[in-house]
């Protein structure tokens, strides 16, 4: 059995960086020994990410650079997998003749193979290099909702979710491994299970993974869900679940419901919009709200764009993402008439992330005095008397982060209580009241 070397480099999103922690534990498995600097490698491999335009161009410029690498570090291989080749397939292989091996998303047998290695004979888990205690979890595969500026269900094919059984044992795993939080990931956590029979099964995972871990001291994260099917019984159960965060994530992309049927995004109105973010707030007003939205998309008028900028005022968000619209090669919506010019695209998102960062200020001074856990993450000071920690209203790597000053060392990894003395747009400071010996 071989003992090369590998390197891994994972690009774009949470979903991909759990291909690459896959990837790895394959690769392991197989007899290879993980290296987490490049000059160390013997075989390097790029984790693609295809979905918007940078993230191509970031790839893109990465594989650049590994051929680059290629010679500079004397790499003997450099591979290419994931999302971009399942995009872009054989036209990327005649344009990167230095690329060694390739694999779609998944294909973690046939890049084995073409590495001159088989499986091994088991799956060997890779904890990942950086935070051991935060961790993502897929609930799913794919996405059917055909949104018509996307086209991850065309790269990464139709929903297919995983059984609840496995989703159970892999959070036990982790846990096991140390993780104190994990977040659900997949493209919509809303159509879990409606690949088996037409229904959203994600009330039932989340009643199981509660009964499961409540009492421990673990956090459960759900990231990225449709509002239209985000609904009361949801909530509540977020709300009544104490290792589920109050902490929702809903990209709405738009509130006008012409835009949003052209978006595909489903029929609804303004009122069924509302709704999953008063329910939220009604049974806890310090409930933590991110959405994200798109602007410039063709046929948004100025008086499309202030129906965003009035919701956003009457909601008022913890957070809000921006994208500008981009025309997707291969999506519908690149297609359609009344393309609205770069320009002003850039300029109605500059002016929803204007507008909320007042508002995100003003919430966060909802918090001044309160007393919030923290999940440490990294020392500030060697002597570990300040770190960097989030809260549950902070999703990892997207939300803003709490300083903690502490009269003892903090750990990364543990869990703390903080006094908050102060807030910013997106940060908090405060001092340690409380921590975990
Ligand atoms: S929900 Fe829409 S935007 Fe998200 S992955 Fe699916 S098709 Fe794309």
């Amino acid at each position: 059995m071989t003992e090369k070397k590998v390197f891994i480099l994972s690009l774009g999103c949470a979903k991909n960086q759990v291909d690459s922690e896959t990837l790895a534990g394959v690769l392991k498995g197989a007899g290879f020994s993980l290296v987490e600097k490049m000059e160390d490698a013997q075989i390097a491999i790029v984790n693609t990410c295809g979905f918007i335009q940078p993230a191509v161009e970031e790839s893109i410029d990465a594989i650049l650079d590994l051929e680059e690498l290629k010679r500079a570090y004397s790499l003997e291989k450099i591979g290419v997998v994931g999302c971009l080749l399942n995009r872009y397939g054989e036209e990327l292989k005649k344009e990167l003749p230095m690329v060694d091996f390739w694999a779609e998303a998944g294909q973690w047998e046939a890049l084995l193979a073409d590495m001159g290695s088989s499986a091994g004979e088991a799956f060997q888990e890779v904890l990942p290099g950086h935070s051991v205690w935060s961790r993502y979890l897929k609930i799913s595969e794919g996405c059917s909702n055909n949104c018509s500026y996307c086209m991850i269900p065309s790269i990464r094919g139709p929903l297919r979710s995983f059984a609840v059984n496995e989703i159970l044992s892999r959070a036990e795993f982790l846990v096991e491994q140390g993780a104190r939080e994990i977040c659900l990931v997949g493209q919509d956590l809303t159509a879990y299970g409606m690949d088996w029979d037409g229904k959203s099964h994600l009330l039932r995972l989340i009643e199981v993974l509660n009964d499961k871990f409540s009492g421990s001291k673990i956090w459960f994260r759900l990231l990225y869900l449709h509002p239209a099917r985000v609904n009361r019984d949801i909530i509540s159960a977020v709300v009544s679940s104490d290792v589920f965060l109050n902490y929702l994530d809903m990209p709405l992309q738009h509130v006008d419901p012409e835009i949003l049927a052209k978006m595909n995004r489903g029929a609804f109105s303004e009122k069924d919009l509302r709704m999953p973010f008063e329910v939220a707030r009604e049974l806890d007003p310090d409930f933590t709200l991110r959405t994200t939205f798109m602007a410039g998309f063709p046929g948004e008028t100025e008086e499309h764009h202030s129906k965003v900028l009035d919701f956003i005022e009457e909601i008022q968000l913890d957070r809000v993402g921006v994208f500008t619209f981009y025309e997707e090669e291969g999506a519908k919506a690149a297609l359609m008439p009344e393309q609205v010019p770069v320009s002003v695209r850039e300029r109605r998102a500059s002016e929803i992330l204007e507008l909320q960062s007042e508002i995100s200020y003003r919430r966060q001074q909802r918090f001044v005095g309160k007393t919030l856990e923290a999940l440490v993450e990294d020392k500030v000071e060697e002597d570990g008397k300040k770190a960097w920690g989030r809260t549950y209203r902070d999703a990892p790597e997207v939300d803003g982060l709490v300083e903690i000053a502490s009269d003892k060392n903090l750990q990364p990894g543990s869990f703390v209580k903080v006094k908050i003395k102060e807030v910013y747009e997106h940060d908090m400071a405060g001092e340690a009241v409380e921590r975990e010996d």
